[in-house]
């Protein structure tokens, strides 16, 4: 298989990492968002939510709560994102599971575009809602 996520946990690939375990890697992304933008990946290989293992999805969240809340300490770091793209749809590129760790700075200019979310009425969010549930 052809990743280069992989490669990078097996260290054939080059990346600067902030944080190993015996489950998860987290790096600095190679084409930062923001300055400290980093990614938190399961070491074993998942293409993204649906055949993520849930001990490695959990592993990956922990770490990413860690260094999130570390950077939150950092003087120049007014916030954080945490932002997974699973499926083409949502802007995955890279098809092994990652987290993406995003320092915020006000006015970084970093953000979600999209048209302005309405407020749809009660009975409609409990249609979707219901809609959900039946996925479960
Ligand atoms: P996605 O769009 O799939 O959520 O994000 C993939 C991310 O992986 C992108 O932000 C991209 O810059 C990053 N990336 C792609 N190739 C490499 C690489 O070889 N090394 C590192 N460190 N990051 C990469
Ligand atoms: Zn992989």
């Amino acid at each position: 298989m052809n990743c280069i996520f992989c490669a990078i946990v097996a260290r054939e690939a080059d990346a600067s990492v902030v944080h190993e375990d015996e489950a998860v890697l987290a790096f600095l992304d190679i084409r930062p968002f923001t300055p400290g933008h980093l990614l938190v990946i399961p070491k074993r290989h998942a293409a993204g939510l649906g055949t993520l293992d849930p001990e490695d999805a959990g592993a990956m969240f922990r770490v990413a709560c860690t260094i999130g809340a570390a950077l939150r300490t950092a003087p120049d770091v007014d916030g954080v994102n945490l932002l997974q793209a699973d499926g083409v749809a949502a802007g995955q590129e890279v098809f092994h599971a990652h987290l993406h760790v995003i320092p915020r700075r006000e006015g970084d200019g970093f953000g979600l575009r999209g048209p302005l979310p309405s407020m749809p009425p009660r009975a409609a969010l409990d249609r979707t809602a219901a809609g959900i549930r039946a996925l479960l």
